[in-house]
């Protein structure tokens, strides 16, 4: 899938974890709380890296809650606080991930912010020009469309048609097609340009009987619930890219890379106490409605709803031991 060639992963010198978090001293109880109580118990320290997992194969040299705040991003600010999501082709093969679920569910960690759904496109609409963003792949033989291709009609639509749009942060595409970044690549889940605020992400290969999906027997419940914890996982992870954080190597984290859906399942849903601090930073003046405990209380009802029975365990232990020594 890539090019980059094997490589020793070591982490980084400064890999203390109170440096990488920097002073929490002036933050607020509950989000001082939340990334300095209980850590050991809760969050698993960054895996050893298996053969063939994202970081034998890409070189990641982390990111300090310091180096993410002198970062160049967006930050939601006066009425720019919703993220729109723009389904491109059909989702109501009986397999697609229910987007509204997707949506619900997601909203949880970005407060502040808003999702709202755009009116369904369709890969037609992309202009005379469609032939050279597609192409059908040799070992699928499904066809693909060109990532960059698909940001660039989605910075069109942005110009031509929410021109005086004064609410929107990042526009996110999302699709059942698969998807490519480049002519050498097998394929990608998921492309943004983060300067412009817009990705796209497919959903094509979270599920376990791709290719064959047109002709698959309905999900059985436990392939329902693998789709759409991968699907939320792989959407959360693009969008918070969109605000400027990079891959974690310091815990086991949402937003450690991965290289396949393998490596993705073992990857929790919760964010580690360094990407949780950057992103109550990356809410600017709106980290006023940054609160942990309400965050995790609604992912609790989330994960009850999507029958996630492990992240269920994870955010029930974890409120229990926030809410306990906040009572002390
Ligand atoms: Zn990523
Ligand atoms: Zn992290």
């Amino acid at each position: 899938m890539c090019a980059c060639s094997n490589r020793e992963f070591s982490l980084r010198k400064d890999n203390q974890h109170a440096n990488v978090l920097g002073d929490t001293d002036k933050l607020n109880d509950d989000i001082r709380r939340a990334v300095t109580i209980g850590i050991d118990e809760c969050f698993l320290s960054f895996p050893k890296p298996k053969p063939g997992d994202w970081v034998s194969l890409h070189q990641e040299k982390g990111q300090t809650v310091q180096e993410f705040e002198r970062t160049k991003r967006t930050v939601p600010h006066t009425t720019y606080k919703t993220i729109y999501i723009q389904p491109i082709g059909p989702f109501d093969h009986p397999r697609a991930p229910s987007l509204e679920t997707i949506c619900e569910f997601s909203s949880n960690y970005f407060p502040g912010c808003e999702l709202e759904i755009l009116p369904q496109i369709e890969f037609s609409d992309f202009s005379k020009h469609l032939k050279t963003g597609k192409r059908i792949n040799k070992y699928s033989k499904q066809p693909q469309y060109l990532a960059g291709f698909i940001i660039g009609h989605l910075k069109k639509m942005r110009r031509r048609e929410r021109k005086n749009d004064r609410k929107e942060l990042f526009c996110v595409g999302v699709t059942m097609a698969d998807i490519y970044p480049e002519a050498s690549w097998n394929f990608v889940y998921g492309l943004a340009s983060i300067d412009d605020g817009i990705g796209i992400y497919s959903f094509a290969r979270l599920d376990p009987v791709f290719p064959d999906i047109e002709t698959a027997r309905p999900c059985t419940d436990e392939e329902r619930t693998l789709i759409l914890r991968r699907a939320v996982g792989v959407f959360v992870h693009e969008v918070i890219h969109l605000f400027g954080l990079e891959h974690c190597i310091y815990y086991s984290c949402l937003m450690n890379g991965s290289e396949s859906e393998e490596e993705m399942d073992r990857q929790p849903l919760y964010l580690c106490p360094v990407c949780l601090r950057k992103m109550y930073s990356a809410m600017g003046k709106e980290k006023q409605h940054f609160n942990v405990i309400q965050m995790y209380t609604k992912m609790l009802d989330g994960c009850k709803r999507l029958n996630l029975k492990t992240e269920l365990e994870w955010y029930e232990n974890r409120l229990n031991i926030l809410n306990r020594t906040a009572d002390n």
